[in-house]
């Protein structure tokens, strides 16, 4: 492939004028490396001027196209929406706050001209998120990392796809997909860049605390079973412990001990309450996302998009 079309894939919600430092910076660094490319930018339900930013862009720029979600429909999704309409040779995933560095794109694409497939960022350092941010992400990683086989410890969603892979991805019917995860999971040869996360420009987090735990639950839930064998392995500690302590106590009975011990017996209720509270929950999240996904309800839904048949021609508003 002597000159490939990249396409850079980036979600924007709520951005502001992010969307022009974005497109600028990255355009800069793309064209400096000699790249052709494109941008693929999906507004997921800003209620700000994220949207016409992006109109105004791809009416001076036929490389920039567009597509505004009809609501806020979450960063996954919007990834997804922004991979579907991907046309290059690779696609180039990228937050669109500039805290992936834009810098290492170049990189990533040689790595790809030598053969790998995916390309993932890695990160080396995270000066640019805060201490909380850092430690529950490190406990997901590898947790997940743990119990599911796939490798996501330092992962980010700063990656390049080449298009068989890209082709693979967009083959998974899930609903509640899980980038990070997904795109690990399908295998292809793989090689790493290493990335030091920056500070955001711009704006705060777009993240709740509720949507992170969502996203680990999905991400979790989406790939492993463990945590449903786990709930088998405690009732099955907890049978053997009920029959290690019957058998006690009927010993002590027969023998004409006094059984006694309200507060054992409150504790004891306490705790196999939770466990069984807990059991139902995690049985619960796997139900949630069985009834999901055969609901089967598009997975995103699109308000508009600036409009153009393909790389290269005019974009109307
Ligand atoms: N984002 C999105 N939809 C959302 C939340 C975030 O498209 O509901 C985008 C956001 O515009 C940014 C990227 O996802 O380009 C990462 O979001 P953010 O910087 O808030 O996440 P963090 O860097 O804290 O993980
Ligand atoms: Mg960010």
């Amino acid at each position: 492939m002597n000159d490939p079309l990249i396409s850079v894939v980036a979600p924007i919600y709520n951005e502001g004028d992010g969307v022009d430092r974005f497109l600028e910076r990255v355009g800069e660094i793309l064209a400096g490396a000699g790249l052709r490319h494109e941008f693929v930018l999906i507004d997921d339900g800003s209620t700000d001027d994220s949207w016409s930013r992006i109109a105004h862009h791809s009416r001076l720029d036929s490389r920039v196209r567009g597509m505004r979600l009809s609501r806020n429909f979450g960063k996954e999704a919007a990834l997804l929406a922004g991979l579907e309409q991907a046309s290059g040779d690779a696609v180039v995933v990228i937050d669109s706050d500039l805290q992936h560095p834009p810098a290492a794109i170049p990189a990533m694409v040689r790595r790809w001209q030598d053969g790998a497939h995916v390309v993932e960022a890695v990160k080396r350092n995270r000066t640019g998120q805060s201490l909380g941010n850092r430690l529950s992400s490190r406990v997901f990683n590898k947790a997940f990392t743990g119990l599911t086989k796939v490798d996501l410890v330092d992962a980010t969603d700063f990656r390049l796809l080449g298009r068989p892979a890209l082709d693979a991805l967009l083959r998974m019917p899930e609903h509640s997909s899980f980038f990070r995860g997904t795109s690990s999971w399908i295998g292809f040869t793989r090689a790493t860049v290493e990335i030091d996360i920056d500070h955001r420009e711009g704006g705060a987090s777009r993240w709740s605390v509720r949507g992170l735990c969502r996203l680990a639950v999905n991400g979790l839930t989406s790939f492993t079973s463990a945590p449903l064998h786990l709930v088998t392995m405690a009732g099955i500690g907890f049978a053997l412990f009920s029959v290690v302590l019957g058998v006690q106590t009927l010993v002590r009975w027969v023998s004409g001990g006094s059984v006694a011990g309200f507060t054992t017996v409150i504790l004891l209720l306490l705790v196999t309450g939770t466990f069984v509270l807990l059991g139902l929950g995690v049985i619960g999240e796997y139900l949630a996302r069985i009834h999901e996904e055969v609901r089967g309800r598009p997975r995103y839904l699109v308000q508009e998009r600036t409009v153009f048949s393909g790389p290269g021609e005019p974009a109307v508003p």
